[in-house]
C-alpha cells in the first residue's frame, strides 16, 4: 500500500518540477487522502522535492501514525491555526515559491497563508492531483468494481420488493440498508427515487409520496466500498404496458446512451464522447431535453475528472472511469436517464455495469 502511495507522490514531484515551484501545498481533502492514505481532515500536506510533511491537528495525532507510517507530520497545537503552522513548515523547508491548490482555498485562506510568510511567492496551481487522480490503478479499479457489483446487488434486491405503498424516501433507505448488508460503507451520495412527473427533476430529493401505479421510476444510486470508492447507477422501471411516447423517449436515450459507449477508447476526447450522444438526441427531436454533461469520473469522490461535456477537450486514456447518463426530461411528465460505469481499457471500454441490463424488456415491472 505505502509503495502505491510513495508511487503517487512521485507523480506528483514530477508536477510539481515541471511547474517550477520549490513545493506544493496540497489541501484538497480527497487529493491529501490519495496522496497519503489519510482518511481525516483539516489536514495539508506540504510537498517538494525537499519536504514532504502533513500538517495537522492533536485529534489526528494516532491516526495518522496508523495510517501514514512513513510520513513527517507537524501537529499543531490548539492555539496555532492551520495557515500559522502550514506558514511555519513552509518556512522552515525553505521554500521561496509555494505552489497552493487555488480551486480548493479560499481567498481568506490564501490571504491569512500568505500573511503568515509573507517573503514567500505563492502560486496558483489549480487541477493537478485530480489529474493524476483520474486514472486509476488495478487497486482503484478493483475497489470501484466491488462499488458497482454491491449497488447492483442491492437494486435487485429493492426491485423485488416494490409495491405502490412504498413511499420513495422508503425505497431509497431499503436500498441504502440493502448495500450496507452486502458490505458497502453506505451510498456514495443521496439516493435519487422519483416516480413519474418528478423524474423530470435533475435534483430532486425523495418525498413521502407513495409510488403508487406510477408508470416510470427513476432511481440513481450508488455504493461506497470501505476503501471509500463509489459507483454511480441510474435506471427507469417501467410498470404496465409503457406509453408509445415513452418507448420512443426510453429507446432515444438508451440508443444515445450505446452509441457514446462504443465511442469510448484512448485517445478520443470527452467532447467527442458527448457528441456522439448530444447528437442523436437532438436527431430523435429532444436536443433542448438533455440539460446536462454526459458523465462523469468516479473514484475517491463523486464527481472527478474526466467531464464527458460539450467543449471538454480532456483525452481519454487507460484506467479512467467515467459515467455515461444520457438523459431526457420532458416537464410534467417524467424523465429517463440511464447510467453505467465505464472503464477506459487499453483498446477500448469496459461496462463495469454490464450485469445490470438497460434494455427496455429488462426494465418492465408487471
Ligand atoms: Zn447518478
Ligand atoms: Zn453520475
Amino acid at each position: 500500500m505505502s509503495d502505491r502511495l510513495a508511487n503517487r507522490r512521485q507523480k506528483l514531484l514530477r508536477v510539481v518540477k515541471r511547474l517550477g515551484v520549490d513545493a506544493l501545498l496540497v489541501s484538497g481533502e480527497t487529493n491529501v487522502s490519495w496522496l497519503t492514505g489519510f482518511t481525516g481532515d483539516s489536514t495539508w500536506l506540504l510537498l517538494g522535492p525537499k519536504v514532504c510533511l502533513l500538517v495537522s491537528d492533536g485529534r489526528y495525532e494516532t491516526q495518522i501514525a496508523e495510517e501514514c507510517p512513513d510520513l513527517d507530520v507537524v501537529i499543531r497545537k490548539p492555539e496555532v491555526k492551520l495557515h500559522e503552522a502550514a506558514g511555519m513548515s513552509v518556512q522552515s523547508a525553505g521554500i521561496g515559491c509555494l505552489g497552493f491548490e487555488s480551486h480548493v482555498l479560499t481567498w481568506a485562506a490564501v490571504d491569512d497563508l500568505q500573511s503568515a510568510v509573507p517573503k514567500v511567492d505563492f502560486r496558483p496551481v489549480s487541477g493537478q492531483v485530480e489529474e493524476l487522480r483520474a486514472i486509476k490503478d488495478v487497486e482503484e479499479i478493483a475497489e470501484i468494481r466491488a462499488a458497482v457489483d454491491v449497488a447492483i446487488r442491492g437494486f435487485q434486491v429493492i426491485r423485488a420488493m416494490l409495491t405502490p405503498e412504498m413511499t420513495e424516501l422508503h425505497i431509497a433507505h431499503e436500498l441504502e440498508q440493502t448495500m450496507r448488508r452486502f458490505g458497502a460503507e453506505g451510498t456514495s451520495f443521496e439516493t435519487i427515487v422519483a416516480a413519474n412527473d418528478r423524474a423530470a427533476l435533475a435534483h430532486y430529493r425523495p418525498s413521502r409520496m407513495p409510488i403508487g401505479d406510477c408508470s416510470m421510476l427513476l432511481i440513481d444510486w450508488g455504493a461506497n466500498t470501505a476503501g471509500r470508492y463509489k459507483s454511480d447507477l441510474t435506471r427507469v422501471l417501467l410498470f404496465g404496458k409503457p406509453t408509445k411516447k415513452l418507448v420512443k423517449v426510453y429507446e432515444t436515450v438508451r440508443e444515445a446512451q450505446q452509441r457514446a459507449i462504443r465511442a469510448i477508447r484512448p485517445g478520443v476526447t470527452c467532447e467527442e464522447v458527448d457528441t456522439q450522444a448530444r447528437g442523436y438526441i437532438r436527431e430523435q427531436g429532444y436536443g433542448r431535453r438533455f440539460g446536462h454533461g454526459l458523465g462523469h469520473g468516479i473514484g475517491l469522490d463523486i464527481h472527478e475528472m474526466p467531464r464527458l461535456a460539450p467543449n471538454s477537450q480532456t483525452v481519454l486514456r487507460p484506467g479512467m472511469v467515467v459515467t455515461v447518463e444520457p438523459g431526457v426530461y420532458l416537464p410534467d411528465w417524467g424523465g429517463v436517464r440511464i447510467e453505467d460505469d465505464v472503464l477506459v481499457t487499453r483498446d477500448g471500454a469496459e461496462v463495469l455495469s454490464q450485469a445490470l441490463p438497460s434494455d427496455i424488456e429488462a426494465m418492465l415491472v408487471d
